[in-house]
């Protein structure tokens, strides 16, 4: 590691920020060293405010319709070799009572823009599962709606919202999305998320196409503008029936090393060691509690649907990957010093005792 990078690292941990010329050059310049260093700071950070404690969240896809093309993405609607299905109110529920009872709390509903996920079918269904379970925390993950839309969720009991940012280089978001989804929008419903209450989770790909260590810097510089209570990050893996069917896949060593530039930049941040680490490396996910990640979102789907909701290939969705391999996950954990355990899981400010 070259001196200026070592001073870099040095700055971002002691004032959790740099501009944006000192994130490209730590992007560009990344080594074996800084990412060790980076690694170092971030897991003392996370400690200071955590402890050696990792979140789960049971993921339920609820459906994979979605009217969009974005051009990274197995689900995208002209992809018609993609097998579509859609739980209804009844097959949600009796995921989430079921993730209750392995000791959930949170639960992450996800899906594509499917316009027959009207917002009389999501309200009651998100008012039924903070009813059943008053202790546990419900997040949507649900792409871009209206501000109408975003309000009567909140209304009727969501906590959380995950809206990737994708890319804060309006350039790069338009070059990897169709026409149809200006960058204005992203940002604006991001705003809107935070103005009525919820906990927002922003994030990115690592290494997708055309992607360059500018258009990381712009990310990490919006991350430390935004502060999302969330950030999700992982690498870019391809999908077969989408135009970047034939791109390279994004690495583990960048994503760990992104993933602890984001824990410096906002201690707090709820950090996933995402399913995208999980299926491009048999560790991924343990190395990206090791970089600085607090939260794990193992797949509470139905298991007859989980391979339907193919955002990329070969992803993950059995063994530790899954609500049923808790016990693996945490034995796993364990082995590196972490546990798993049943908490709703909220953005802490304060640091622990
Ligand atoms: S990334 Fe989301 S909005 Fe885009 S095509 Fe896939 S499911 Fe639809």
């Amino acid at each position: 590691m070259d001196e200026q990078a070592h001073q870099l690292i040095e700055q971002l941990a002691a004032s959790h920020a740099l501009p944006i010329e000192g994130y490209e050059y730590l992007v560009e310049h990344q080594s074996e060293q800084a990412a060790r260093l980076l690694a170092e700071h971030a897991r003392a950070q996370r400690i200071a405010i955590y402890g050696n404690e990792v979140f789960i969240r049971g993921l339920v896809e609820i459906s994979s319709y979605c009217r969009n093309n974005c051009h990274y993405c197995g689900l995208r609607a002209g992809n018609a070799s993609c097998e579509r299905y859609r739980l209804d109110r009844s097959e949600i529920l009796e995921r989430v009572d079921m993730g209750h009872e392995l000791g959930f709390r949170t639960f992450v509903l996800q899906g594509g823009e499917d316009p027959r996920l009207d917002d009389a079918m999501l309200c009651d269904t998100v008012a039924a599962i903070k009813e059943r379970h008053p202790d546990s925390a419900v997040t949507l993950s649900l792409g871009e709606r209206s501000f109408e839309s975003y309000a009567a969720l909140r209304a009727a009991g969501a906590d959380r919202y995950l809206l990737r940012h994708e890319a804060a280089d309006p350039d790069y978001y338009a070059q990897i999305h169709p026409a149809d989804m200006p960058y204005e929008r992203r940002m604006a419903c991001l705003q809107e998320l935070r103005e009525l209450g919820y906990a927002v989770g922003a994030g990115f790909m690592v290494g997708a196409p055309g992607q360059t260590p500018r258009h990381l810097a712009a990310d990490l510089a919006f991350i430390e503008r935004f502060k999302p209570e969330m950030c999700g990050i992982g690498p870019f893996v391809p999908h077969h029936a989408t135009p970047y069917a034939h791109e390279a896949a994004g690495t583990l060593e960048q994503t760990c090393y992104l993933l602890s530039i984001v824990r410096l930049i906002h201690p707090p941040v709820l950090l996933p060691a995402t399913t995208a680490l999980g299926s491009i490396h048999p560790q991924g996910r343990e190395q990206g509690i090791l970089a600085g990640a607090n939260v794990v979102m193992p797949n509470l789907s139905p298991p007859d649907v989980r391979s339907k909701y193919a955002i990329y290939d070969n992803k993950a969705h059995t063994g530790v990957e899954s609500a049923e391999g808790l016990d693996e996950l945490d034995g796993r954990l364990q082995s590196i010093g972490y546990r798993l355990v049943v908490d709703r899981g909220d953005p802490r400010t304060k640091e622990c005792d």
